[in-house]
């Protein structure tokens, strides 16, 4: 038996209950991780992994972060101004409060949370913390001390690992930072990463302004796992908690809707991320199931592998030429943007339509 396994089915712990009521314990074959932070991250709870779908072993190579990696020192502790409150933070007088445009109730759970979605660029919290006088002791505070939520990694039917809930979730509770490393605009240009999500000054989504990237490839949360899908349950914030300067806001994630037990958390990846997807890979497109599932757009015929194959080489040996005209000739290789399709699609397929 599994010592972690055994403290979570506590039959004194009114959790372990509620999960022995809806099928818990499983089958301890399907536990490939008792707890997959190792101890490096600050969590209340174990974080458990299962595959009850195939023999795939937990996912690896990367470390598990609670808080970011910051090797360039992208956060520098230049302005950690709180606010001069004596006892409890007020609306009327607290710098804090004043300062952010998105609200907390009494619970520290996000005011009209679905609202965040469509206000991620111009909204942001700072919330009140060891640099206030009220030492993050008020009511104005989002971030727990630690993880203290109750989820699970899992291998879900279609989409790899995800991440899903042991416990009831309110909407508007903090779920966790989105942790990984901080890279410079520079070298994040440089490196072949899929989910880095960029981090522009307050008020802003011009790329130009972009203070820094989170990368979570080689360091990272249970965030990390959160998968797509078009009718999301999470939506990201802009936070500010131990210093205040305008172009390094953390990012979070916070609960738009109420969430279930062994709902599986999930974000929306968005029109660009997709785009791409949807145009380079053939065998690509979103599974999340949503009845108003967007990709592909409504409307617009799903088109298979093969289409997508012959619309990609079109591209390629158009492309292809163009590099020949400019050079006159002198390019002897495939062009450099499409790699391996390239080389997978030589002699190029012509589309006769
Ligand atoms: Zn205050
Ligand atoms: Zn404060
Ligand atoms: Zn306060």
């Amino acid at each position: 038996m599994n010592n972690q396994y055994a403290k979570l089915s506590d039959p004194n712990d009114p959790f372990s209950q509620q999960l022995d009521q809806y099928g818990f314990p499983m089958d301890p074959p399907t536990l490939i991780s008792s707890d997959i932070t190792k101890g490096n991250a600050s969590t209340e709870f174990p974080i458990t992994a299962v595959n009850e779908i195939d023999d795939e072993r937990l996912p690896v190579g990367y470390v598990y972060v609670a808080v970011n990696v910051d090797p360039d020192k992208i956060y520098t502790k230049d302005d950690e101004t709180g606010c001069n409150c004596q006892g409890q933070c007020e609306k009327e007088t607290c710098a804090c409060i004043k300062m952010s445009q998105i609200e907390l109730d009494e619970n520290g759970h996000v005011i009209n949370s679905p609202n965040l979605v469509d206000h991620f660029y111009d909204w942001a919290i700072f919330e009140c913390s060891g640099i206030c006088k009220c030492a993050g002791k008020c009511k104005h505070r989002m971030t727990p001390e630690k993880f203290n939520l109750r989820v699970q990694l899992f291998k879900t039917e279609k989409a790899g690992f995800g991440c899903r809930a042991l416990q009831y979730i309110q909407q508007g509770t903090f779920i966790c930072e989105f942790t990984g490393e901080l890279l410079s605009y520079k070298e994040a240009k440089v490196r072949p990463n899929d989910y880095p999500y960029y981090v522009t000054s307050m008020g802003s989504e011009n790329e130009e302004q972009i203070g820094h990237y989170v990368d979570p490839t080689t360091y990272g949360n249970i965030s990390r796992f959160f998968n797509h899908s078009c009718s999301e349950n999470l939506a990201p914030i802009r936070f500010f908690s131990t210093h205040r300067s305008p172009t390094r806001p953390h990012i979070g994630f916070v609960a738009i809707k109420d969430i279930i037990l062994y709902e599986e958390l999930t974000i929306n990846y968005g029109k660009i991320w997709w785009r791409d997807k949807v145009e380079r890979f053939p065998n690509m497109y979103c599974q999340c199931g949503a009845p108003n599932c967007m990709w592909p757009p409504p409307g617009t015929k799903k088109r298979t592998r093969e289409e997508k194959l012959l619309e990609m080489n079109r591209k390629a040996l158009l492309s292809y030429k163009a590099s020949l005209e400019r050079t006159e000739g002198r390019v002897i290789d495939g062009p450099k943007e499409f790699g391996e399709l390239w080389t997978s699609c030589f002699p190029p397929v012509i589309d006769k339509s």
